[in-house]
């Protein structure tokens, strides 16, 4: 069974915070011990495990990641949205994680997080326990 989430950004480029949803889905799956895959089936988002108790990594992340790819340079993709292809690139649209005890099996300040590039939109993602 594949659990599928909807969500909805509401800035250009976000960090939001999936954990609870990720670790729903492994209590939902029943699964003691396995694996646990994160996709996300878009091509301007991307998932990625970072701090999740100084919400400023998350801003200094986004701040560095415009400074890294800039949107306004001479790209020649038609939708004009390339900087967010690169950036969801960088991020990667797949996370796999540890269930170990029926648990998400990660460090204490670690919190997964939707990458949002080419908000705000309709989104989703999901999520698959083996
Ligand atoms: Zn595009």
């Amino acid at each position: 069974m594949v659990f599928e989430f909807s969500l909805k950004t509401s800035r250009s480029n976000e960090f939001i915070n999936i954990t609870g949803k990720v670790k729903e889905a492994i209590m939902k799956s029943g699964i003691d011990d396995g694996i646990c895959v994160v996709f996300v089936p878009h091509t301007t988002a991307g998932v990625t495990v970072n701090e999740n108790a100084d919400p400023d990594v998350v801003k200094d992340m986004l701040m560095e990641l415009s400074k890294i790819v800039p949107e306004d340079k001479e790209y020649r993709h038609f939708e004009g949205n390339s900087s967010a292809h690169i950036k969801a690139s960088l991020m990667g649209n797949s996370q796999t994680f540890i269930v170990e005890n029926g648990e998400l099996k990660v460090g204490i300040w670690q919190g997964i997080y939707f990458t949002e590039f080419d908000g705000p939109r309709n989104r989703k993602f999901f999520v698959k326990v083996m």
